[in-house]
């Protein structure tokens, strides 16, 4: 089919380059590499390195993946040099890289018969480091690409306030004279808000219009004040994180994700001994919000907010659902930042390993399931989630830890009790 299309580009997406041999990461270690079936037949029958491709590559018995990369025993991909050079790269050229290889951190998002984003994987240290600190990383071009042809992708319709909606948001998260905390509230509470009227579309565009009004954002700001003197419910969802991240059913994940567990350990040693976790996970978290030494943290979550909506298509998409994974992904993230902070300057390194290794481990399937998890612990306990402020506004709390998930951390970390205050 022949149509007239558009990419989208954001700044970060032009100004990455794979930094190869500096990386601290690798993405042809510890990871499942698949390929193609083009690069399979040409690496086993035309390579240069063809008597080495029928060990390296092994066909897939399932999945969509034709072949995949059998790594070696160091994890480490065997067509690698010693100073982590692609030997296929050198011998046979670019072209003959794998799909993947040749793309990663690349991703296209498929918009529709019309419309390409291109983005960025946060699983690639260099990638997170162009969208989390540059100032400009968050900027949009668009390109037309005129007769192109495209396959045949389900026709795909944004709603009529999707533009509306999405620039209050971005508006709103980029106002220099509030903590990225309290823009992150307002925007909760309006998405809370507008969420009751998705479908009544005058409805819907009357509260948005309240919204939009300056004195929206006045009366939240003193809710926002008010609302924060609870901490308990972010307390208890880190050291929910915590105890299961450092659990015997996640040490495969921990294994095969070194950067993952360089992070537990950190965290591990920024856990004063005479302290219990969980009263010192509390103090960390009652500390002046955004004052986190030494990095300019604004910018990195407003980054990081604004990478979030257009990769999730926000508000298209489900706003609900978008506001209760960030909503999470913020308290789990956050809390990690905060208690680097606390040892003394946060580098840059130190807050991409925290977003990076977040991103390569634990989002998508893993941190749903812990979401999951969570989210059953909370329903025995006869607390609701279900509303996305939920995080912010912190109901009555009843905590189970210390028979349970407490004890497991307790014992991992080397305290006799952990009891949530
Ligand atoms: S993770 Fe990123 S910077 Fe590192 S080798 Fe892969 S593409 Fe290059």
């Amino acid at each position: 089919m022949v149509n007239d299309a558009f990419d989208f580009k954001p700044q970060f997406y032009h100004d990455f380059q794979c930094i190869g041999t500096d990386c601290v990461d690798s993405c042809c270690t510890h990871w499942h590499i698949s390929v193609d079936k083009p690069t399979y037949q040409f690496m086993i029958y035309k390579s240069k390195l063809k008597a080495e491709a029928s060990q390296a590559f092994q066909p897939t018995q399932q999945g969509h993946d034709f072949a995949e990369v059998r790594l070696d025993s160091n994890q480490r991909c065997p067509m690698l040099t010693a100073t982590n050079l692609c030997r296929i790269q050198i011998e046979d050229g670019l072209e003959h890289l794998p799909n993947t290889c040749r793309l990663f951190p690349r991703q296209s998002l498929q918009r529709g018969l019309h419309l390409t984003e291109h983005t960025l994987l946060m699983s690639c240290p260099e990638a997170t480091r162009k969208i989390l600190f540059e100032p400009s990383s968050m900027n949009f071009q668009r390109f037309d690409v005129p007769n192109v042809t495209t396959k045949h992708y389900a026709d795909y319709h944004r709603p009529s306030w999707y533009h509306d909606v999405k620039t209050w948001v971005l508006q709103t998260v980029e106002q220099p004279q509030h903590i990225f905390e309290s823009k992150l509230y307002t925007i909760g509470f309006a998405i809370e808000r507008l969420l009751r009227y998705v479908g009544h579309e005058e409805n819907f565009n009357r509260h948005l219009l309240s919204i939009q009004q300056v004195n929206f954002q006045a009366v939240l700001q003193t809710q926002f004040k008010q609302s924060l003197v609870q901490l308990n419910q972010q307390v208890h969802f880190f050291m929910f994180m915590l105890v299961h991240l450092t659990s015997d059913k996640h040490q495969k994940l921990r294994r095969q994700n070194p950067r993952l567990q360089s992070l537990l350990s950190l965290v591990t040693e920024a856990l004063p001994p005479d302290k219990r976790p969980v009263a010192f996970v509390k103090e960390v978290l009652s500390q002046p919000l955004s004052e986190e030494a030494g990095a300019d943290m604004q910018l990195v979550w407003c980054n990081y907010f604004k990478y979030s909506v257009y990769n999730s298509d926000f508000p298209a998409q489900s706003m609900g659902h978008f506001w209760y994974k960030f909503g999470y992904e913020f308290i789990f993230l956050r809390t990690l930042i905060l208690l680097f902070s606390k040892q003394g300057v946060l580098t840059q390194e130190r807050i991409i390993l925290v977003f990076q290794s977040f991103h390569k481990a634990l989002q998508g399937r893993v941190f749903q399931q812990l979401l999951h998890a969570y989210e059953q612990e909370k329903q025995q306990q006869g607390v609701s989630l279900s509303s996305p402020l939920n995080w912010l506004l912190l109901p009555p709390f009843k905590s189970t830890m210390k028979t349970r998930a407490g004890s497991t951390i307790a014992a991992n970390l080397g305290e006799s009790t952990l009891v949530v205050e």
